[in-house]
């Protein structure tokens, strides 16, 4: 059993996790960054304690997935921009020390991408890509059984690579990243630019809201639909064409309502992607669900520490 810690800007969930990925206990909490690292490190210590006496189990293992700068292989908080106080303190260090337990951590994307290469939708997949789209846009690559990493352990940013020049500004300092243009907020923000005085629905707008109206007919909600799925199928275009992966798993709140955009990705893709074998690259949906990246978290330390010696997606 691994204890699992997703730790994220608003919240903090805690968990144990069966060998077959299955969550056997919960726990949350608010992520309170202004109270300090050890605050937080306490609470998950409490939480880690808890939720392995809920679920009457003795723990392995702790894994963490953490939003991110992370260095994974040096256990370090990057700066991270939910909590920039925390820089440098060093979650994995200090849950060894606490637990005399081998742990491991990664950024929470590359960590649900290891959850469902393990334990979801990606299994067998050699060449797979996760996209999460939410309040952002992230993802992790896994190339031939490995977690993908760049140059000194660096996470990729898929949701920061270019679609329009010319489109708004985005929290990186660019424009037009794929974030800005097709996040959950983009749906919103676009639709009020958009929304004539008179628009009835204009408050607690979510990206969830805007797919129920578009559902029940609402043109304008509709039209943001079109833009978001024009927005999205731009940007797994662009990595089917420069990865072609066996497959791309999708997750985030936003895939939820995948149904309104997938026929129009797919199209996209068909249309744009002529110069490799598109057929190939399946685009499928993540099946871990909402505990997602607590799952991951944990499948993070089985590929840290598995019983294929570590490094392994299987
Ligand atoms: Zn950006």
């Amino acid at each position: 059993m691994i204890g699992a810690v997703d730790i994220g800007g608003t919240k903090i969930a805690v968990g144990m996790i069966d060998d077959a990925g299955h969550v056997r206990s919960r726990l949350q909490c608010p992520t309170y960054p202004e109270r300090g690292y050890p605050d937080a490190l306490n609470r998950i210590t409490a939480m880690i304690e808890e939720a392995a006496a809920k679920a009457e189990c003795r723990i392995t293992g702790i894994g963490i997935g953490s939003t991110g700068p992370v260095y994974p292989l040096t256990g370090k908080i990057g700066n991270v921009n939910f909590f920039p106080h925390w820089e440098g303190e060093n979650p994995v260090h200090d849950l060894e020390s606490r637990f005399h337990l081998p742990v491991a951590m990664e950024n929470d994307a590359d960590a649900a991408a290891l959850g469902e290469a393990g334990w979801g939708a990606g299994r067998n997949k050699s060449r797979l890509i996760y996209v999460t789209v939410g309040t952002g846009i992230g993802g992790g690559v896994i190339l031939d059984g490995q977690l993908y990493r760049g140059v000194k352990d660096s996470h990729p940013e898929f949701g920061h690579h270019l679609i329009d020049p010319s489109g708004p500004a985005c929290l990186c300092g660019f424009r037009g990243c794929w974030e800005s243009l097709a996040a959950g907020p983009a749906m919103v923000s676009w639709l009020k630019s958009a929304a004539p005085p008179d628009y009835p629905n204009i408050s607690d707008l979510s990206a969830k809201s805007i797919c129920e109206l578009a559902c029940q007919g609402d043109s304008l909600a509709h039209r943001t639909v079109e833009r978001e799925t024009y927005y999205l199928g731009l940007g797994l275009a662009n990595l089917v064409t420069m990865f072609v992966p066996d497959a791309i798993v999708l997750g985030g709140s936003v895939m939820k309502s995948a149904s309104l955009f997938l026929e129009g990705i797919r199209k996209l893709i068909r249309e744009s992607c002529k110069l490799v074998p598109w057929q190939q690259t399946e685009l499928t949906l993540a099946s871990l669900g909402d505990d997602a990246n607590l799952i991951g978290a944990a499948r993070v330390w089985h590929y840290r520490f598995g019983q294929h010696g570590g490094n392994s997606v299987h």
